[in-house]
């Protein structure tokens, strides 16, 4: 399928979405703001690997002269490289997974129950979809929303932590990026029943209690506009519960959402326009999606239109895809589109050649 038809065909999906999003953003008052920030850059980074204080700050040091001004941090010892980090300049804040729950051996071992469920009845638990690692829990279930707000909570309380940021805040994907149909040998035009999420008992039996209908007894759950609509309010409502816990520490709290709002609700029910977050960096990746880097202004410019005024759209852009030349271009176009500055995935892509763009492109 061609790159165009690709848009064309999940432009015309979407369309059968529905009512507008309500928004949540008037649903919570004060707390930290990133919007007075004019423009500001950011890079993901794997803080795993094992590497010194002195190694940290010699690296971080490194994209801060290039234009740098935060990171966003998964893995490792939050002390150490939050103090590396501050040291050279950088804001920091931490990067995590929430409805991905792979890496959760405690809720894998102790609630098999909370993981979600397919239109075939399998679970994420035992039949992860694609690769092995997408195991998902379910964001209807409120056992599953207390006890990630108590995750958060944690995160947010350290003094060392400057923000939070959300990643894999969404189902898994119901529609995969084009660029990715060969590699799984798929061509997914529809939504098909083994990628559609979540038919789990409580979404069920809350959905019939709302509606008056059981998803699975719909005429069509693909094109039903409350169902769909149920599935985005479901993320909707644990962001939202996030978001105060985040914001009770005094920090902001951001996410990795999927290129626009309307591939995201298509794709993984992200409704992140009606999200009440600080910022948010839609993973602009355009290799994904068989675009070339103009794609980033239009993309970007859509997030910018859908989000209330003034709510900075960080764009994530996907290093491996980009030469030195080509990540000038895409800042620049990003610009153009709205947004606040540009988020790279991740520093380890970052060559020097990379460097010497960005800090030229950026001003610094
Ligand atoms: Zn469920």
């Amino acid at each position: 399928m061609k790159r165009r038809r690709f848009l064309e065909t999940i432009g015309a999906m979407a369309l059968g979405v529905g009512a507008a999003p309500c928004t949540l953003w008037g649903r919570w008052s004060g707390g930290p703001s990133l919007r007075s920030q004019v423009s500001k850059n950011w890079t993901w980074v794997h803080g795993g690997s094992e590497r010194s204080s002195a190694e940290w700050r010699s690296d971080f040091a490194r994209i801060k002269r290039a234009g740098i001004d935060a990171v966003l941090v998964s893995g490792g010892e939050t002390a150490l490289l939050s103090d590396a980090a501050h040291a050279e300049g950088l804001e920091f804040h931490r990067w995590v997974w929430v409805l991905n729950r792979n890496g959760d051996g405690w809720a894998r071992e102790n609630h098999p129950e909370w993981f979600t469920v397919n239109r075939n009845g399998e679970s994420t638990l035992d039949h992860p979809p694609y690769v092995d690692y997408y195991r998902w829990v379910c964001p209807t279930r409120e056992p599953v929303r207390e006890y990630l707000r108590g995750v958060f909570d944690e995160i947010a309380s350290d003094q060392n932590v400057d923000g939070v940021h959300l990643d894999y805040i969404r189902h898994s994907d119901v529609i995969l990026p084009i660029g990715l149909w060969d590699k799984y040998d798929l061509v997914q035009d529809q939504e098909y029943p083994e990628f559609d999420y979540c038919y789990c008992d409580v979404c069920r039996e809350t959905f019939r209690e709302l509606s008056g209908s059981d998803p699975l007894e719909l005429p069509d759950p693909t094109r039903d506009p409350e169902w769909k609509q149920f599935r985005y309010d479901s993320i909707t409502g644990l962001v939202s519960g996030l978001a105060d816990v985040v914001h009770a520490r005094g920090k902001p709290i951001t996410a990795a959402v999927f290129p626009t709002p309307d591939m995201a609700r298509l794709m993984v029910h992200q409704d992140w326009d009606a999200w009440p977050l600080d910022a948010v960096f839609p993973m602009i990746y355009h290799s994904f999606y068989l675009e070339d880097v103009s794609w980033v202004e239009s993309a970007t410019r859509e997030g910018v239109a859908a989000l209330p005024a003034q709510r900075p759209l960080y764009s994530g852009l996907y290093l491996p895809s980009l030469t030195p030349d080509e990540l000038a271009q895409a800042v620049r176009v990003a610009r153009e589109g709205g947004s606040a500055g540009v988020a790279l995935f991740e520093m380890g892509g970052l060559s020097d050649d990379h460097l010497v763009e960005l800090r030229a492109v950026s001003g610094r």
